[in-house]
């Protein structure tokens, strides 16, 4: 082609988008169509991108987030303007809240009628309603700058604390025409997007010289480690010092629960006894009592903990949230934890025998009570008897991802169901926010190619349930576990007045196996362990999108899980 032929070639913002995702090696678009972007989808899947639609923007937008969290690079949701932006904006809230990275793309009515506020077609300032719920927030009005948007956009996603980001696209944007070679000019491929950010040797010195003083030393893993992708530096930190360690929820696995040092199962005495406390990527936040009062060994509730803190974590300003921090080591885990390592030499002393034998003693007999209350076969079932087919299978297959959300649900799972392997849990995070499960479970089926067990209370399960059918359009190994104790924490509500259902009620005896079935699904009742063993069984063998309808006994759950303190009717039955 001559150049002047080449001059007049041109391309348009859809192409471009396109072009900008796939110059950095992102393949995979979590969607919901309509009005702006319903041609760019299929314009992106026509150019061998994946196109993954779901029926509402949020699951989209968890999937997204899931996507980004497992593979460590942006997962991308495209959504629609006002009301699929709004929808979409939960999911990336969440995702900035749990240091997820994510692009929410949404497009957007025209600027001019927007901020004369002249009643556009989904007219919403969408922009500026992002901005303080993410991580960086940019608009793009020309194509030229197409790629200096998703450029920003990826940088901000990943680098330091990962997060949300917000890229808002025009709906006029997409249909601009220019010259293709200014198109391919105008492109970034980002380099370097999470650079390595190596710790001051001063702080890890400063770390080490107060763990090295410690006679009850604990380390807390959080799912930052486990996003960190240091899983060899951190095992071998912790084999080579030998502390105890604690894995918060989505950090379970990344050195297995059943190794000798995981103090999982004496976690309360751990916590109230330990000394010196190193955070790894892991916040004080109210998953850990802000560092303070009992769980922590202090006399009342405002008291900070006894423990010293280390705090190793990628946010300068991370420490001293909460508490004092003694030592702080501001870097990249893997960084962080290779220095570390490095520091630690040859003088080494291990934890003191007192120190490591009372919690072997304490892991020992919550063990044992654990073993005796899992060995129940109840009928009908208990959360425990449900589970414990849950935690064989995880066993046997600790390839598997497993997916946790609910209340009672949530925290018998997390406690009962050891995890053998990294990045293999996702659950319902910092917020504790429910409706992650089929969102997540789609994006973890897509991305590990390994069968998805998502474990759902039957309220839980109610936020994202018609994604079913996404899971059986892309025909993904998904095997949905629904608790069902016919109600929000338990199924025996009553409403003293007799008029309608009460509060936390739902219709008894739900048929949640028919909503796979309608979509040409498995779909599975099973009212006893040995059925419920068998359905497990047979999707994880199968492949094949499947939903089991656990029956859990409807008095089994408790008011809130294990949150009950965070009732305002229970804080006000204590003294403050
Ligand atoms: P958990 O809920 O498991 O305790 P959090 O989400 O509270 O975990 O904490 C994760 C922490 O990890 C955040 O403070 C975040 O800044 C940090 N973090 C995330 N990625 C990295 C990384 N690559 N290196 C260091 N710190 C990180
Ligand atoms: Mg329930």
């Amino acid at each position: 082609m001559s150049t002047e032929a080449q001059a007049l070639e041109t391309t348009d913002g859809f192409h471009l988008v396109i072009d900008a995702l796939k110059l950095n090696g992102i393949d995979t678009i979590y969607a919901l169509p309509g009005i702006p972007i319903t041609d760019f989808l299929r314009m992106a899947q026509a150019e061998g991108m994946k196109v993954i639609c779901f029926r509402h923007e949020q699951n989209a937008g968890h999937a997204a987030a899931a996507h980004g969290y497992l593979t460590g690079r942006p997962g991308i949701c495209f959504t629609v303007s006002a009301p699929g932006f709004l929808n979409g904006l939960t999911a990336l809230a969440n995702a900035t809240t749990n240091c997820f990275p994510m692009i929410l793309v949404s497009g957007s009515s025209e600027r001019e009628i927007v901020d004369l506020q002249q009643g556009d077609y989904e007219e919403m300032d969408q922009l500026a309603i992002a901005r303080p719920l993410c991580k960086a927030a940019y608009r793009v009005l020309h194509a030229e700058d197409i790629g200096v948007g998703l450029a920003r956009a990826i940088r901000s996603a990943l680098s330091g604390r990962p997060g949300g980001v917000y890229l808002d696209l025009p709906a006029k944007l997409f249909a601009q025409s220019l010259s293709t070679e200014v198109a391919r000019k105008s492109l970034i491929e980002v380099v370097d997007p999470a650079p390595r950010q190596l710790p001051a040797p001063e702080a890890v010195e400063r770390a080490i010289d107060l763990l090295k003083s410690a006679s009850k030393p604990l380390v807390i893993l959080g799912k930052g480690a486990a996003y960190a992708r240091a899983d060899a530096e951190i095992r071998q930190f912790i084999e080579a010092t030998g502390v105890p360690y604690l894995p918060m929820s989505m950090a379970k696995g990344l050195l297995p629960d059943t190794h000798p040092q995981c103090a999982s199962a004496a976690r309360s005495f751990v916590l109230a006894e330990a000394d010196v406390v190193m955070l790894v990527g892991a916040r004080l936040n109210w998953l850990l009592s802000h560092g303070k009062g009992k769980t922590w060994g202090a006399g009342s509730p405002k008291e900070p903990a006894r423990a010293r803190i280390i705090q190793v974590d990628i946010s300068p300003i991370e420490p001293d949230s909460n508490v004092a921090t003694a030592a702080p080591v501001i870097g990249d885990i893997g960084s962080c934890i290779s220095a570390l390592n490095r520091a630690i030499g040859s003088g080494w002393s291990r934890p003191d025998a007192a120190w490591t034998g009372a919690i072997a003693e304490r892991k020992d007999k919550n063990l044992t009570r654990m073993t005796e209350t899992l060995a129940k076969d109840s009928s009908p079932m208990t959360f425990q008897t449900a589970l414990s087919v849950i935690r064989d299978m995880v066993r046997e297959r600790p390839d598997a991802i497993l997916v946790n959300e609910g209340a009672n649900t949530l925290d018998f799972c997390r406690s009962t169901v050891d995890m053998f392997e990294p990045r293999k849990r996702l659950d319902v995070g910092t917020w504790g926010i429910m409706g992650i499960g089929m969102g997540y479970s789609v994006a973890a089926a897509l991305v590990s190619g390994k069968p998805v067990i998502a474990v759902c209370g039957d309220s839980a399960f109610g936020f994202s349930g018609m994604e079913v059918e996404t899971i059986c359009r892309y025909d993904l190994p998904v095997c949905v576990v629904v608790f069902n104790n016919n109600g929000v924490y338990r199924g025996t509500d009553v409403n003293p007045r007799g008029t309608e259902a009460a509060p936390t009620a739902f219709v008894k005896d739900a048929r949640y196996e028919m909503m796979m079935q309608a979509f040409g699904g498995v779909g599975v009742r099973a009212a006893t362990r040995t059925e419920l063993r068998a359905a497990i069984d047979e999707a994880v063998a199968s492949g094949r999108p499947t939903l089991v309808n656990a029956i859990i006994d409807e008095n089994a759950g408790t008011e809130s899980g294990r949150i009950t303190s965070l009732n305002p009717s229970a804080a006000k039955k204590k003294p403050a």
